[in-house]
């Protein structure tokens, strides 16, 4: 066998070996890259998103509700991460992220929008879903995949704390880093239709209500106006949204009763 065939035929096996499905909806997906070295990536790109840009808020009652809701959602989630909820003080920014590894940030601009601690639930529960599916994996799979830059795959595959410096830098420039990890870039539809029911999921669990989703995205396109907030450009479509999230409740509170496991 040539050396490319089986090259070939080796990537071939890599590619259904790492294809695996997301927990909470069964869909099958490829996401190559470890979850663990996700995880670093978000953690690296934490302080850049964050700290580095707005100055971060460390007490008072907005500061307390996002930790509470926080510590609910993560537990809902049942994930093993290093959790860190840090509310930005940027009252123009209507926006909210959750990095790989359940890093999240919150914008104050956001609470002007949510009004109630439920409904910035829903936000943070639809963020920490799309962490927890691991959909920025997943699209950063499918740019390697399309670009066909697999060297990087293999660079991915080297836990990234122990690379030097330039190569770090290297890896960060090459996968896109902060665009690619959902704090910019907007998600495909079928990823945000997945962590609009995963968030809900959580929601539910965590004691919140979810009937406040529908109305939430209400407000979100009122608040648009001639100037969209940044949650808008990357998440589009409040309405037909506010009418897919009211359909789903229903089946989702009947298929999450009994595993309510944080009482309000
Ligand atoms: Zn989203």
């Amino acid at each position: 066998m040539s050396r490319t065939r089986a090259a070939r035929i080796a990537a071939l096996c890599f590619v259904v070996v790492a294809c695996s499905t997301v927990a909470e909806t069964g869909r099958s997906r490829i996401a190559w890259l470890p979850e663990s070295y996700m995880s670093e990536l978000g953690a690296a790109a934490y302080d850049q998103e964050t700290s580095a840009k707005y100055p971060v808020i460390s007490s008072g009652p907005q500061y307390e509700m996002v930790q509470r809701i926080g510590k609910r959602i993560a537990e809902a989630a049942k994930k093993d991460y290093a959790w860190e909820f840090r509310l930005l003080d940027a009252p123009d920014v209507v926006n909210a992220f959750c990095l790989p590894g359940g890093k999240v940030a919150v914008y104050t601009g956001l609470l002007k929008v949510t009004q109630n601690e439920d409904a910035l639930a829903c936000v943070m529960g639809h963020e920490v879903a799309h962490a927890t599916a691991e959909h920025g994996n997943e699209r950063m799979t499918q740019g390697l995949i399309q670009s066909g830059v697999l060297s990087i795959t293999d660079l991915a595959l080297q836990s990234f704390s122990k690379m030097d410096d330039t190569t770090r830098a290297t890896t960060l420039e090459a996968l896109g880093l902060a665009s690619q990890l959902g704090a910019i870039l907007p998600f495909s539809r079928a990823h945000e239709s997945e962590a609009d029911e995963i968030g809900l999921r959580y929601l539910i669990r965590a004691g919140y209500d979810p009937h406040e989703a529908p109305k939430l995205w209400a407000r979100m396109a009122a608040a648009g106006g001639e100037r969209p907030p940044e949650f808008l450009s990357t998440h589009p479509d409040p309405e037909n949204r506010s009418k897919r999230l009211e359909e789903l409740i229903p089946r989702l509170l009947a298929e999450e009763k009994g595993k309510r496991m944080v009482k309000r």
